[in-house]
């Protein structure tokens, strides 16, 4: 079972097929406004916590989860979008105190981690397909990508100290 922590730090971003997923299981009113990005955050409880974590601290979307809590203790640290290659890794602290990391059998396997990156930078790629108004192939928009994964890492980093 997990301990919660990834669900304190920083609610996940949702795009509209998880908004639209999470929605078919009954769920309403759960994202906070859009940003100034135009991204959609799960709204944050009176203690910080995600609007979906339980008193034991279950997820009660876990079957629906956004790409973000899929790929969790995890994290894009970078996209090199001209081999196609996407690095994660351990968000720092959660990694000493990760059943997920620190159990010798795999719980969760590489090929859903992956799965889970590539959903996340798919999503950042549309994103700013959208905004800069350029097709997603458009090596302007994978290199303004690369570049806000960069960004979000550094804010990551910030909200961490
Ligand atoms: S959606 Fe579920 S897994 Fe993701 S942060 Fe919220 S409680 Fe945690
Ligand atoms: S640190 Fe590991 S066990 Fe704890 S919430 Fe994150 S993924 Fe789950």
């Amino acid at each position: 079972m997990c301990c919660g922590i990834c669900c304190r730090m920083q609610p996940p971003d949702v795009d509209d097929a998880e908004r639209k997923r999470i929605e078919a299981k009954g769920f309403k009113d759960f994202l906070e406004r859009p940003d100034e990005g135009g991204i959609r955050w799960i709204r944050r409880k009176k203690d910080d916590s995600c609007h979906f974590l339980t008193k034991d601290n279950r997820c009660a979307i876990y079957n629906v989860r956004p790409a973000a809590c899929r790929l969790e203790p995890f994290t894009i640290a970078d996209y090199d979008y001209e081999k196609n290659r996407i690095e994660v890794e351990l968000n720092f602290p959660f990694s000493s105190c990760c059943v997920g990391t620190c159990e010798e059998k795999e719980l969760v396997s590489f090929q859903e981690i992956a799965k889970a990156a590539q959903v996340m930078v798919q999503k950042i790629l549309a994103a700013t397909a959208k905004d800069l108004e350029l097709p997603v192939k458009d090596i302007r928009v994978r290199a303004e990508t690369r570049s806000r994964i960069l960004r979000r890492k550094m804010e990551a980093a910030d909200l961490q100290l």
